[in-house]
């Protein structure tokens, strides 16, 4: 064999050594250069070179990540001492103010109301810091529990309020934070198998739940207006599970399920005015202008359940794709 053509040989098989390294070059390739490689000295070295280059960037990327973990410690470690630090600064004025109470300078009730809205302080503060999961949800949880505890400390010790009005506050509270904080509290934490995929429907629940115990502490609060607060509540919570139900299990197409989420809250609204639970004079200025608001809602709900038929009848498929 000439000089030249072992040249060209080893011009070959340089060009095809990245492919034979990566294991994508064909049978016929790989022989070549395996059969070249241990003749030729060159080319063998070129080989190695490549795989010690590989093992090389390997060892990179793990001392990155080595790095990357040590980091991640080092922050948490940081935020768990802030998280302590706050923690012994709320301690400061609660151990101040008892001081102050024990030689006689202060009320012990300013004392319990102190100490409940440290704790709230506390909740929004220490414990975001110093909790290594589900953080926002802990945040959450543990500043609702603690808001309660100030409302009803002030309450039952500066107002003397009952336990009833304690309780009428304390649901609205949940009720009202629930429907912000409830679904990302949920959508934070892992739920056991089975609950997984049904967050929606959990968040419906409790929110129905809170929202009856609201409506029955202000009923037994005012009993003339139980019976109304619990059909209108009713009412109004009817409406919602239905517009829930309809967006989340109804299988049809989503022109479908919007035209019928629109007639839904058309039915409710003529059937609110047909029972007196929605006040408003049909026949005043601003009736007028509901009512037209109303129809026009209804005629585009029927519009968009129409064409969303035509369109699952154009694509059967639709649903098959997404399953
Ligand atoms: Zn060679």
């Amino acid at each position: 064999m000439s000089d030249f053509l072992e040249n060209d040989i080893c011009d070959i098989v340089q060009d095809i050594l990245p492919l034979y390294h990566d294991g994508v070059c064909s049978e016929k390739s790989r022989m070549l250069v395996e059969k070249h490689v241990k003749a030729c000295p060159k080319c063998g070295d070129l080989l190695r070179k490549l795989e010690t280059a590989d093992a090389d960037e390997a060892k990179l990327i793990e001392e990155r990540q080595h790095v990357l973990a040590h980091h991640e410690k080092q922050e948490k470690t940081l935020a768990m001492k802030i998280g302590m630090i706050i923690a012994a600064l709320l301690l400061l004025p609660i151990i101040i103010m008892l001081l102050v109470t024990l030689s006689g300078g202060t009320d012990f009730r300013s004392d319990v109301v102190l100490i409940s809205s440290m704790l709230l302080v506390a909740g929004l503060t220490v414990v975001p810091l110093i909790s290594k999961q589900n953080r926002f949800a802990k945040m959450i949880i543990v500043s609702t529990l603690a808001l309660l505890l100030v409302i009803f400390t002030t309450q039952q010790l500066f107002y003397h309020g009952s336990i009833l009005e304690f309780f009428e506050i304390a649901f609205s509270v949940v009720f009202g934070l629930s429907i912000p904080f409830f679904p990302v509290i949920l959508f934070d934490s892992s739920l056991p198998e089975g609950f997984q995929n049904k967050k929606g429907l959990i968040t419906m629940i409790w929110d129905t739940v809170c929202f009856f115990l609201m409506m029955f502490t202000f009923g037994i609060a005012y009993p003339k207006a139980l019976h109304d607060l619990i059909v209108a509540g009713s009412f109004g919570i009817s409406l919602v599970w239905l517009i829930f139900l309809i967006v989340r299990y109804l299988p049809k197409h989503p022109l479908m399920k919007a035209g019928g989420v629109l007639l839904v809250i058309d039915a409710w609204f003529w059937l609110g005015i047909r029972q007196n639970w929605l006040t408003f004079e049909v026949g005043s200025y601003s009736g007028k202008i509901l009512v037209a608001i109303y129809t026009t809602l209804a005629l585009f709900g029927i519009l968009l359940f129409i064409i969303g038929c035509i369109r699952s009848k154009m694509y059967p498929d639709y649903f098959k794709d997404k399953e």
